[in-house]
């Protein structure tokens, strides 16, 4: 890693042209396509390995549990993983989903920003 940031702006135009790498933990994202197209929601958790997210109230899974000492046995709903292609960030400025550019600060920070309007959506 190099601390120019001339360099970063180099990566950067190589590495960002991939599709939605740019979604980050605690995210908003709006699914575009499955079951829960359309539906927004927080980014929990993600997986750069299989490419994959837990998004907060998508592709929600039953599972039956059974009673046990203490706890009530029932249904539970919880999330399962989505494919992160499936996604799309979700600008909190012009509230539609956008594409994620980026942009080196002066201090050499890199930062995402919404391709819309520009604002910032977090630290890269
Ligand atoms: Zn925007």
């Amino acid at each position: 890693m190099s601390n120019n940031p001339a360099l970063y702006v180099t990566t950067n135009s190589i590495i960002c042209l991939g599709f939605n790498m740019n979604i980050r933990k605690g995210d908003m994202v709006v699914v575009i396509s499955g079951d829960d197209r359309g539906k927004q929601g927080r980014v929990l958790r993600i997986f750069p390995r299989s490419n994959r997210a837990i998004v907060e109230r998508i592709n929600l899974i039953k599972r039956h549990t059974k009673p046990r000492s203490g706890q009530q046995g029932g249904i539970i709903e919880k999330e399962a993983s989505i494919n992160i292609s499936n996604l799309m960030p979700l600008c909190g400025k012009c509230n539609t989903r956008t594409r994620v550019g980026k942009r080196v600060l002066e201090d050499g920070r890199r930062v995402r920003i919404c391709r819309k309007c520009g604002e910032m959506l977090g630290a890269a």
